[in-house]
């Protein structure tokens, strides 16, 4: 098991698939400039599936979330979750998407054995998402949305940031939209992984500013804490049900004492938190050719990657003075 000295333990894998992505997100990306990682540094495909391999069948992993930048970018993703979804025991299989690209995709994702998708879209106006994301891509994330709930790659959760003075005014609108196409929408209030370094706690959009903008228009009841689990989304149910709304309060309420998350870079280095700023090479323990006196053995790299879980910290750190914001921004960390 991956298990950290607070007693948690890790059952779900983050795994980014690319740093690379067609939109530009001004909460996670400079409009450009930003460095690519190299071609020779990336996990080929056969590697990223034999660590997800060494995850599931030595250290207890259940969930995989394929994410990125863009993961729908990465040529082999299909080939990869087609492999992933043969092991024994076989994971739940998700992807978190910009939804560009899924309209082509989404059936081969759920023959592949895909189980669901995560999409982001955080308005419903084309010339917001275009000020938003620096691309003018709306209708293609709202296709690629449509695609996956044809698909059945159910239930569609839908990613949504708050941003002053953009999109804030949205929450009501964004939940109608979601409850009348069966989506599943959740709020994820803005974090410190911007590109730019620009985030600023005082200017943002926090959990009670978005419960208190949709209960001018909704009923919310919150869901139980049993619901809940160790899902970062603290849910409502909205007018009485069945549709839920959720908002994960990674600032404002945080949930590092119930995380259960490992994540793995597209360069192959184990992340204990979105926060760290430490990782954890496997990629060199991978392609070890046995001289530095690593084998590159699986039980190697299973007790390489245990050795990085019990070194993780009790919390993000966002609320101490002393936080340092990691050096690389979501996109290529995995969100
Ligand atoms: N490109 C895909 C997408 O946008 O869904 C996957 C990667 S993206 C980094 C994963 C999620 O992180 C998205 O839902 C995005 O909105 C969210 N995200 C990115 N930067 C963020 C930030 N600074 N604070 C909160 N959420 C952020
Ligand atoms: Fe790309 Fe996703 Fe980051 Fe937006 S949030 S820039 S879609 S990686």
């Amino acid at each position: 098991m991956l298990i950290d000295t607070f007693g948690r333990v890790a059952t779900d894998l983050r795994v980014s698939l690319t740093d690379r992505c067609n939109l530009r997100c001004t909460y996670c990306m400079p409009e450009e400039g930003l460095q690519w990682l190299a071609k020779p540094d990336l996990l080929t495909d056969d590697e990223i599936v034999r660590l997800i391999r060494i995850a599931v069948t030595q250290l207890g992993i259940t969930e995989v979330r394929f994410t990125g930048g863009e993961p729908l970018l990465r040529p082999g993703l299909v080939g990869i979750v087609e492999r992933c979804a043969a092991l024994e025991p076989r994971p739940q299989m998700s992807l978190t998407t910009n939804g560009i690209g899924l309209k082509r995709t989404a059936q081969a994702l759920k023959a592949a054995g895909l189980d669901r998708v995560n999409v982001s879209l955080d308005t419903l106006r084309p010339d917001v998402f275009k000020t938003l994301t620096r691309r003018d891509r709306h209708r293609d994330v709202l296709e690629g949305m449509a695609a996956a709930r044809e698909a059945g790659l159910t239930p569609v959760k839908v990613n949504s940031v708050l941003m002053p003075g953009l999109n804030d005014d949205e929450a009501p609108d964004l939940l109608a939209w979601a409850v009348e196409n069966d989506y599943e929408l959740r709020f994820i209030e803005q974090m410190p992984l911007d590109a730019q370094h620009g985030w600023k706690r005082d200017g943002m959009i926090t959990a009670g500013d978005i419960l208190q903008s949709l209960r001018t228009r909704f009923t919310l009841t919150e869901e139980g804490q049993e619901e809940r689990g160790s899902a970062p989304a603290e849910r409502w149910i909205v007018d009485g049900g069945p549709h839920t709304v959720g908002v994960i309060a990674s600032v404002t309420r945080p949930f590092c004492a119930a995380c259960d998350r490992t994540r793995l870079t597209a360069d192959g280095q184990v992340r204990t938190c979105l926060f760290a700023t430490e990782e954890t090479d496997l990629r060199a323990a991978l392609r070890s050719d046995g001289e530095d006196g690593e084998d590159g053995s699986d039980e190697t790299i299973a007790r390489i990657w245990k050795q990085a879980m019990w070194g993780k910290k009790a919390g993000s750190g966002l609320d101490d003075p002393s936080f340092l914001q990691p050096s690389r921004p979501m996109s290529a960390i995995g969100g």
